[in-house]
């Protein structure tokens, strides 16, 4: 396909081009979707690297469809990259942002971490994709053990395990016998404030539950959940055949506890169908850790004048039916930056802040042009 032949009749001025911050899954489509409707863009990513968390964080495989995340990633930046409209700074970040006369935006990029290597850009609109952090457990106010326990494990560590093939104990490296997942874990939790649902953790602690009896077909697993949110087809494509496939055990419960004992971990709760306490002993524990602004969102945010919610994601302005709108007009946002979100979430309002920040592009180019 001739990508660079693709400027449309009307397309905005080269001089006016969209920034995308952050090279996430969702800022690789919004930067796709901006290049492909005729628009020169900037993409700013502050690692060494595009891909964003399931890149950075070893991902194993991807809903629904177990396709290798790292391969998944790979085939978005491979589209992008040699994009002729497509200019892409690693290792940048955005540290100044201001408005400019007549309209637009003048963004200033220095090197991430040092702050050196200071540029500017001039820019018709931005797309902000900075996304998510996972939730740190150390943070739970119940007691799990994160930082303790060697076997206390979240659910990026055994994505890590699994994507190596080499799913064992930290503690002896002895493969489990038995393994539980325990949901919820910095999510719908008012004593901590984040009382939202993370959305996607339900799914990825079931799948990564089929895939640890795919690659250990005799270790018992074991999910633990108040109550499983699976969203659309994730039911049928995932919960059910981990069930009736892979039997993987899902138990109604709230887990208070985790204890060492004779070389094991014993989990302690309640049993919430049966109401009655609960005490198992387990091999290992995986928390299955909720999502939360990532601290490049929470800086961007501050950078560019942007509201947040009160959990510090990006507010969207005119939510149901805008939902990539910033509170700063020429702004957009998308991705997990906006709130958790799974891949599919993320790659719809990329596209959909592509075409917002485009629209927004032309729009100033025919007002400069006719005045
Ligand atoms: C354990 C786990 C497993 C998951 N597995 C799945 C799955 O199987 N299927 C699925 O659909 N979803 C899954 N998800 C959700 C999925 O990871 C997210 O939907 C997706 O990563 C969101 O993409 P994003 O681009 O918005 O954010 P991110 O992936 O977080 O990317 C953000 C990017 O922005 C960069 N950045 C941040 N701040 C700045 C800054 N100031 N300047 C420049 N760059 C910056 C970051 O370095 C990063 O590259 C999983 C989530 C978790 C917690
Ligand atoms: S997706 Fe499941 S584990 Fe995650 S916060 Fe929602 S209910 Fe809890």
């Amino acid at each position: 396909m001739q990508q660079g032949g693709e400027m449309q009749q009307g397309a905005a001025s080269p001089g006016e081009r969209v920034v995308v911050i952050g090279g996430g899954p969702a800022g690789l489509e919004a930067a796709w979707g901006v290049a492909r409707l005729g628009c020169p863009v900037t993409l700013v990513e502050w690692a060494a690297f595009l891909g964003g968390t399931p890149v950075a964080e070893n991902y194993a495989a991807l809903t629904p469809n177990f396709e290798d995340a790292e391969a998944a990633m790979q085939r978005m930046i491979d589209r992008v990259s040699p994009h002729p409209l497509v200019d892409i700074r690693l290792r940048s970040q955005v540290t100044a942002f201001d408005e400019r006369e007549g309209g637009g935006f003048t963004v200033t990029l220095s090197s991430a971490g040092d702050g050196s290597g200071t540029s500017t850009l001039d820019a018709g609109a931005v797309v902000v994709a900075t996304g998510f952090q996972h939730f740190d457990p150390g943070r739970e106010t119940q007691m799990y053990g994160y930082y303790e326990y060697p076997d206390v494990v979240a659910l990026q560590d055994l994505e890590a395990m699994l994507k190596d093939h080499n799913v064992v104990r930290p503690s002896n490296g002895e493969p489990p016998e038995r393994i539980c997942f325990v949901q919820c874990v910095g999510s719908r939790d008012r004593q901590i404030g984040n009382e939202y649902c993370s959305k996607v953790c339900c799914g990825v602690a079931s799948k990564e539950a089929i895939e640890v009896r795919q690659q250990l077909p005799g270790c018992k697993v074991f999910i633990f959940y108040i109550d499983m949110r699976m969203y659309g087809y994730w039911e049928s494509q995932i919960y059910w055949p981990a069930q009736e496939q892979y039997h993987v055990q899902y138990i109604k419960g709230i887990i208070t506890e985790v204890l060492p004992k004779d070389g094991k971990l014993l989990v302690r709760g309640e049993d919430t169908t049966m109401g009655r306490p609960m005490e198992v002993p387990m091999d290992m524990v995986v928390l299955s850790v909720g999502m939360e602004p990532s601290l490049g969102t929470r800086l961007t945010a501050q950078t560019l004048g942007l509201r947040q919610n009160k959990y510090g994601f990006i507010d969207a302005a005119y939510p149901p039916l805008d939902t990539v709108s910033t509170s700063r007009p020429g702004v957009f946002a998308c991705g997990a930056a906006l709130g958790p979100s799974d891949l599919e979430d993320s790659i719809s309002s990329a596209g959909a802040a592509a075409m917002r920040a485009v629209v927004h592009v032309r729009d100033r180019s025919s007002v400069t042009a006719a005045g």
